[in-house]
């Protein structure tokens, strides 16, 4: 099938500003004489007679010329085949040759720009140059022009379909060559030469693809970028620094094991699987996860029915003592630029509200708080079963203590001459009894 022979006009030959004649052709608005000199369709008389090739595949071109109108001007092959790039390798060479005929064109805006910041160094201007050089090669490059004025070398890029490619980019920034690129893409392919040749000098789109006073000053606007980092890193390191040190300082210092009663209260209560849980960040205590974790669930779930924050959970563990000295002046008043360069400089450092917030995350996964809105919750049934179970715990070693002063009461007696059995009922009942006789500490 020849894709060339469409049987209507769609609409995006009318998009690409291709038109194709009755015959299916595509009109070409440019054709190359036997010397490679390109000329418009008005420049030529109508007939086959033109003297034309085609600028992409050289067949000889026909003038389509109207004196009524009914179709615009065009060339068209010869032969039944069209190229379908034909018109847009007519326009690229049409351009390199208006520039080469013309000594000034506009160039593009010089313009720094960093980020937010922007410096406008030049206004658009024509250009005025005496040197033009086509086919130019430079290794790893062929530029489509080269125009110079003096020492001043300008390399010009025509892009109809073909844009500059980051590699090229590349190579332009590593030799500093100062270069612009012309878009002709919108331009529409059959308007008149004048139109054609006032966008190549001055109305298309064009942009400096590389420019030594836009690249000095980004570069300039970067080296300002960086130098008030490094002043910004060095006022931290001064404010921040002795901290940094001290809190790297005090995660590799010992942990005690601290009051094992608080996790004693835990297995009183049948949660001790809740606790003894390692979070990053937990070196800022004084005592082990056990105990610590053990503390918050004793004072803020079995004591009473805790409505707290993670930050007053964190309060209480400063005041009653369990954080090192380093973290006692809480991170947090030196606001999140503080909390970042801490963790810059300190490795697995977290705030302790960060890390008691992580510990309270975790039972209320396990149902042992509600995590509301704004605060948390401790009435939850499981915190409630725990609660009872640790009341009931608390009594049996209170009735335990009462028993204990009726056996050495009767001991004193078998001392004196009689011999008395234990009550076994005191030793039979569960486990749990047993482990509190062995431990013979108060549950809370
Ligand atoms: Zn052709």
């Amino acid at each position: 099938m020849n894709e060339f022979h469409p049987a209507k006009r769609s609409n995006a030959d009318c998009i690409s500003g291709i038109r194709r004649s009755k015959r299916g052709q595509i009109k070409i608005s440019y054709g190359e004489d036997g010397a490679g000199r390109i000329f418009h369709i008005s420049e030529v008389d109508s007939g086959s007679n033109t003297g034309c090739f085609c600028p992409e595949c050289k067949a000889p071109l026909i003038a389509y010329k109207s004196k009524r109108k009914l179709t615009r001007d065009h060339f068209g092959h010869r032969t039944d085949y069209a190229c379908a790039t034909a018109p847009e390798t007519g326009l690229h060479k049409f351009a390199k040759q208006v520039l080469c005929e013309n000594r000034a064109l506009l160039l593009p805006p010089q313009i720094g720009r960093h980020e937010e910041a922007t410096n406008y160094i030049r206004d658009a201007y024509m250009f005025s140059y005496d040197i033009v050089a086509d086919e130019v090669i430079m290794p790893n490059m062929k530029p489509d022009i080269v125009v110079k004025r003096g020492q001043y070398e300008l390399l010009v890029e025509i892009a109809v379909t073909h844009f500059c490619e980051e590699a090229k980019l590349d190579r332009l920034r590593e030799r500093r060559l100062s270069a612009i690129e012309i878009d002709l893409s919108k331009v529409l392919r059959d308007a008149s030469r004048e139109e054609h040749v006032d966008a190549v000098l001055k109305s298309a789109p064009r942009q400096w693809l590389f420019n030594k006073r836009v690249a000095s000053a980004e570069e300039q606007f970067r080296q300002l970028a960086l130098d008030q980092a490094n002043a910004v890193r060095a006022q931290h390191d001064k404010d921040w620094g002795g901290l940094a040190a001290d809190l790297a300082a005090a995660y590799g210092g010992d942990v005690e094991v601290g009051d094992t009663s608080w996790f004693q209260a835990m297995e009183y209560a049948g949660i001790e699987e809740y606790v003894a849980k390692p979070i990053i960040g937990g070196g800022c205590f004084i005592v082990c996860a056990a105990t610590w974790q053990s503390a918050i669930i004793h004072r803020f779930v079995l004591r009473c029915y805790g409505d707290i924050t993670p930050w007053e959970v964190t309060e209480w563990l400063a005041e009653e003592n369990f954080l090192k000295p380093a973290f006692r002046l809480p991170p947090v008043q030196g606001g999140t630029e503080m909390k970042k360069y801490l963790k810059a400089a300190v490795p697995d450092f977290r705030p302790p509200e960060d890390v008691v917030t992580e510990f309270m995350l975790g039972l209320a996964r396990q149902g042992l708080l509600y995590k509301g809105r704004t605060r948390w919750s401790s009435r939850t049934p499981n915190a409630e079963k725990a609660r009872n179970e640790w009341n009931q715990a608390k009594t049996a070693w209170r009735r335990w203590q009462e028993i204990k002063v009726v056996l050495v009461a009767i001991q004193k007696d078998a001392k004196r001459g009689s011999t008395v059995r234990k009550p076994c009922a005191l030793r039979t009942n569960g486990e749990r009894r047993s482990r509190l006789s062995n431990s013979g500490r108060k549950p809370g």
